[in-house]
């Protein structure tokens, strides 16, 4: 039996906001507990909210960026539901008229590229945090984060394997940190993530009962909750049982999923139009003023890079579809007017080390003015690229200035054509015998005596003046 697997995500995306959604509490990160705590956030009776302009523009920007149709009327609902950290009793979010509707997003894994539908995008006040391990037998609530601003992005049911899940992930990650609405940071939770997964008999045109993984918080693990719950449901269907829609919770110690609670409905929540807040209107010029605000984003970049620049399309893509690394691109490029060069040298040894230590361009050691530094060494001969890569990797390692390096290493590149004619005379004299192989024929010798000189001067040569010099030298 071939089974197909069905995947739509929602993303929780803390917007940037100095204040909170509903009240002038700051959403300042890492405070002490329950300092960053307006009256309204604590839910005190005879207070009332008042929405916060700043995050309907960030959605918006999300709306536009994503060809979504923005609700210029749009509308806050009341989920209600307890928890100690949710001292109102309800969510105010938007249920009915969410502020954006009907977008999608490109992606792309190894093996193909797709559009992805976003059903909606709406906003809602975050709720606090339940902190189990501070006191012995107790539990303390920090109402710091209530009433941060989130974006809850809804894709449609059509993600169909962990691959696709993450690269999407990626994709809207990119996007809000693009266009400045979120900063991305996943450590301090600022993109969280439901997961839905279900599977059906390939063919099938119906959707299968679903299960939803709460609040997921790396790449890394959506890839492995998600193949762990495809195979667990496979089993369970197999296995003659069916599959109950609940919400599961993973856990990334023992990779596997768990039962938490069997999942509610929405009308278990009493949803109902918020009576606090009216019916947010945005007009025609400030939607306008958003649009023609709107910075460039990774498409556009990529396809500028490519017809403007002379990027290949593979350097254009893996450019652009980094902010920091297009920055990057951009900050270099112009310093040292060689753009191929600040390319190639992104694409090839910096996406090596991204690799190889499996992070983010962010989260390196390396910040564009110190890379900048590098190309620009690199295009004045200071140093060649052979040196290049060491003085790249001990910048990776520990963030040493680059010309630090080169100074305290003593890396200059040799450029006095007479020092480096007296180091290749010496080779051409103590290697006769290649000499002579070199002149009956033996092309490829060339290399050896370069390579010689190179070691002699610890890789320092100017190649371009020990190709020459040898040349001469060899006729
Ligand atoms: P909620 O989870 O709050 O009840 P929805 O019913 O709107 O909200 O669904 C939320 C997410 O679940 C959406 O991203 C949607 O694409 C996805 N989803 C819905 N049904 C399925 C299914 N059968 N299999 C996989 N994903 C699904
Ligand atoms: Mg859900």
């Amino acid at each position: 039996m071939s089974w197909e697997t069905v995947i739509g995500l929602e993303i929780h995306v803390q917007l940037s906001t100095k204040s909170k959604l509903f009240s002038g509490g700051s959403t300042e990160f890492g405070a002490e507990s329950n300092t960053h705590v307006d009256l309204v956030d604590m839910g005190l009776p005879g207070v009332l909210p008042v929405a916060n302009k700043e995050a309907f523009y960030k959605a918006i920007r999300f709306g536009l960026a994503t060809g979504a149709e923005i609700n210029q009327e749009s509308s806050f609902d009341r989920k209600n539901y307890f928890y100690p950290d949710l001292p109102k009793g309800y969510q105010i979010t938007q249920m009915t008229k969410p502020i954006v509707e009907k977008g999608s997003i490109k992606i792309a894994t190894d093996e193909s590229e797709r559009v992805i539908n976003i059903t909606r995008a709406h906003l809602e006040e975050d709720a606090g945090k339940s902190i189990h391990d501070l006191f012995e037998g107790k539990t303390g609530v920090d109402l710091n984060r209530a009433g941060t601003p989130l974006l809850e992005i809804v894709s449609e049911p059509e993600i169909s394997n962990a691959k696709e899940a993450v690269a999407y992930f990626k994709a809207i990650r990119q996007l809000v940190i693009f266009l400045d609405i979120c900063d991305g940071n996943m450590a301090q939770g600022s993109m969280r993530c439901d997961v839905n997964v279900s599977v059906r008999k390939s063919g099938n045109k119906d959707l299968g009962t679903r299960a939803e993984l709460k609040n997921i918080n790396s790449f890394k693990f959506i890839e492995k909750a998600i193949n762990y719950e495809i195979d667990r449901q496979i089993r369970v269907i197999e296995s003659g049982e069916s599959v109950v829609q609940e919400t599961r919770l993973y856990d990334s110690e023992k990779n596997e999923t768990r039962s938490m609670r069997s999942k509610e409905e929405a009308n278990d929540y009493r949803y109902f139009p918020c009576p606090d807040l009216l019916p947010v209107v945005i007009s025609d010029k400030e939607l306008k003023d958003i649009k023609d605000n709107l910075p460039e984003l990774p498409e556009e970049k990529r396809k500028r890079y490519i017809k403007e620049i002379g990027l290949e399309e593979s350097e254009a893509k893996i450019i652009s579809s980094s902010k920091t690394m297009a920055n990057m691109f951009e900050d270099a490029s112009s310093k040292t007017n060689d753009a191929k060069l600040v390319a190639k040298w992104l694409v090839g040894d910096i996406s090596a080390l991204l690799n190889k230590d499996n992070i983010d361009i962010e989260e390196s050691n390396l910040t564009s003015e110190n890379f900048g530094k590098l190309i620009e060494r690199i295009s004045d001969n200071t140093i060649s690229g052979k040196i290049a890569k060491s003085v790249l990797e001990d910048a990776w390692e520990n963030g040493t200035d680059v010309d630090e390096i080169i100074k305290t290493k003593g890396l200059v590149q040799i450029q006095d054509e007479s020092i480096l004619e007296e180091i290749a005379m010496k080779i051409v004299e103590s290697n006769p015998s290649q000499v002579a192989a070199y002149k009956s024929g033996k092309d490829k010798l060339f290399g050896f005596f370069v390579g010689q000189v190179m070691k002699e001067t610890q890789g320092k040569a100017n190649p371009k003046s020990v190709n020459e010099i040898l040349k001469k030298l060899l006729k």
